[in-house]
């Protein structure tokens, strides 16, 4: 073995970069393994190449979410935005509370922290696969790539299984499993979602703005969100479609779209609208009955779930209960799940290390002292719009000062 560091960190992500300079300003000597030959790649993925850093508006986070808010009492936003700050990058807010650089550039963070590293001599090795970790006279033995570490302190830091193309994979759970951490079971969490092929079938590429409610077997709503949703050859995608995901039980599943909410305020008035739509469209033929108010070829789906026959009759031949069929189809215009397209596309892992496990104030474990964990290995999971990348920041942070000061730049 070569020496023995005040902290191992597995993990060169958003979490465990942070972790490391919080570490290193504390005095701590840090050596930090990543298995890729590059730091952070999600970070610089993000956002679309933008990084949607934090969110200013309500916390919203499942797995253990109780334990997701005792972290942000901890570190704070604020502090997590004064960490920013400290490495150079400034925050500057868009709608629904999401924060990005003022770079609107991934990779500029990314810099930034680098940057960061290199000023606190944080020892950063590339292409270090750990594969064991243990602990015995006081210290952690960490094996990588045919060397030993020692350190007295270790985090896990090693993300979870999401977008194995960026460095997604299960070997954090592996690692605090075999220091008798429990993990609860993992599954894509903002996702695309695959559906029947009849119910989208020409549909892909069309982005709608509506609302989106997961029905189970018996017909009742699971989750409800609203927003943009974009139809791809296997079923849909886009921010609203993908926050869906990891709610999906495995079980008969519905998604149910409703059209309608957004543009009218009841019934009653869609019904109007119609009747009018069948007059001013009454020797075209049917199927342009939507024109104007969906995409032409989401308003003939619309008509074809309904039931509408559509072989070129005029308009005015739709009957008053035909329109009733378009009135429930443009509410509840239904698709049948068939799950998700997994981890692969998966932009964030639901499920996890078990956070109770932990002493939210240091990321330590209850179970082995010394051993922390932080950021996307823990059974937390943020609504799209900075929250992921937030609470790996704020539990690296904390992680890394382990209930010190963090001395600033
Ligand atoms: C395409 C994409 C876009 C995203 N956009 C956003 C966004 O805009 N906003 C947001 O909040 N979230 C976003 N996320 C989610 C966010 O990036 C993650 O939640 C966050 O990066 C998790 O940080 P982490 O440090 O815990 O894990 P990671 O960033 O996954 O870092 C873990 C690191 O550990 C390394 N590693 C794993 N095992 C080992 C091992 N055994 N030895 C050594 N190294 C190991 C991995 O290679 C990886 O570099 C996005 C994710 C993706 C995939």
């Amino acid at each position: 073995m070569n020496d023995v560091w005040d902290l191992a960190i597995v993990g060169g992500g958003a979490s465990g970069m942070t972790a490391a300079i919080a570490a290193a300003r504390c005095g701590d000597r840090v050596l930090l393994l990543e298995k890729s030959n590059a730091l952070g790649r999600k970070v610089a993925a993000s956002g679309n190449g933008r990084c949607n850093l934090m969110n200013s508006g309500p916390l919203q986070y499942y797995g253990e979410e109780v334990f997701a808010r005792q972290v942000f009492e901890k570190c704070s936003r604020n502090r997590v935005e004064e960490f920013c700050s400290s490495l150079g990058i400034r925050c500057c807010e868009e709608n629904e509370g999401r924060m990005y650089p003022c770079s609107y550039q991934a990779v500029s963070v990314l810099d930034a922290m680098k940057n960061a590293l290199r000023q606190c001599h944080v020892h950063v090795r590339l292409q270090a696969a750990v594969t064991e970790c243990t602990f015995g006279n006081s210290f952690f033995q960490i094996s990588c790539s045919g060397e030993k570490y020692g350190a007295r302190r270790l985090l896990i830091a090693a993300g979870g299984a999401a977008s194995p193309k960026l460095g997604g994979t299960e070997s954090g759970y592996n690692l605090l499993q075999s220091f008798g951490h429990r993990i609860l079971p993992i599954r894509p969490s903002l996702c695309p979602i695959l559906t029947d092929k009849k119910s989208i079938s020409g549909l892909a590429g069309i982005r709608v703005r509506c609302n989106v409610h997961l029905m189970d077997e018996k017909g009742d709503r699971e989750h409800s969100t609203s927003g943009e949703v974009l139809f791809t050859e296997t079923g849909i995608s886009g921010i609203c479609a993908m926050q869906m995901a990891r709610h999906l039980t495995g079980g008969v599943e519905k998604i149910e779209l409703d059209f309608a909410s957004r543009v009218f305020t009841d019934e009653h008035e869609l019904r109007r609208d119609l009747q009018r739509r069948r007059h001013i469209f009454r020797s075209m033929p049917a199927e342009n009955l939507m024109t104007g108010m969906l995409v032409p070829k989401l308003g003939f789906a619309v008509m074809k779930q309904a039931g509408i026959p559509l072989k070129g009759e005029p308009a005015d031949c739709i009957t008053d209960k035909q329109i009733e069929l378009i009135i429930r189809r443009m509410y509840h215009y239904t698709l049948q799940v068939q799950g998700t397209k997994g981890f692969d596309e998966a932009q964030v892992t639901a499920g996890g290390a078990l956070c109770s496990e932990f002493e939210p104030a240091t990321m330590e474990s209850l179970i082995l002292s010394g051993l922390h964990a932080s950021g996307e290995v823990l059974n937390v999971d943020g609504e799209c719009g900075g929250y992921n990348l937030m609470f790996a920041l704020a539990s690296g942070i904390l992680a890394g000062e382990n209930g010190r000061k963090d001395t600033g730049i």
